[in-house]
């Protein structure tokens, strides 16, 4: 499959079988994408951040280790992060209340509303939005507990592999924050892309 565009501030759905591995690449190094995956025969099984914890006894997965649904099963598997590997399991997605905290009105578009749009294009409709995987976030945790938001530490062109563990659907959301420097020094969003391995 050719490379695919995830757009700056929107997201994206792909079906992806049972066996199959997807590559998404952060292309200009500094985009945090928002990553979901629910599966196909029901969506009210999705890949849950508390049970992956839960399951790998760690904060964050690495290259290696599955990602668990909230039935305890394994929906993805990352096979390979030529990242420096820090990603965020903690934080909710940005949605229209956090923009009005931020002072952005009620038009800012969220993670959370492209989660929802991106599954309308493919006729799944949930009621949730689960913890995403947040891939190439910065959130250092103290050892007081406390975290912090810092710009990611990916580079251009870094990517992740996952390979489907169930026939799934994988969002993917190219974060819309451009007040906060989550997504970089600059508070810019950037297109990233994926490609589907066959
Ligand atoms: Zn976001």
């Amino acid at each position: 499959m050719e490379l695919q565009t995830i757009p700056a501030r929107f997201g994206v759905a792909i079906k992806l079988d049972l066996g199959s591995e997807i590559v998404v690449t952060n292309t200009h190094g500094t985009q945090v994408l928002d990553t979901w995956a629910f599966s196909m025969s029901d969506p009210g099984e999705y890949m849950s951040m508390e049970h992956t914890r839960s399951r790998l006894s760690k904060l964050s997965p690495c290259a290696g280790d599955s990602l668990f649904s909230n039935r305890r099963r394994a929906v993805l598997t990352m096979v390979e992060d030529t990242s420096p590997g820090v990603h965020d399991t903690l934080l909710c997605a940005c949605n229209q209340e956090i923009y009005q905290e931020l002072g952005c009105g009620d038009s800012h578009r969220s993670c959370e509303s492209n989660l929802h749009e991106a599954l309308s294009t493919i006729g799944i409709k949930v009621s949730v939005t689960p913890a995403p995987l947040n891939l190439f976030m910065n959130i250092p945790v103290a050892s007081d507990g406390s975290i912090d938001r810092r710009p990611p530490e990916s580079r251009p062109g870094d990517s992740v592999t996952f390979k489907a563990e169930m026939h799934v659907v994988v969002v993917f959301s190219s974060c819309p924050q451009d007040v906060t420097p989550i997504n970089g020094v600059d508070c810019i969003p950037c297109d990233a892309h994926y490609r589907i391995k066959h």
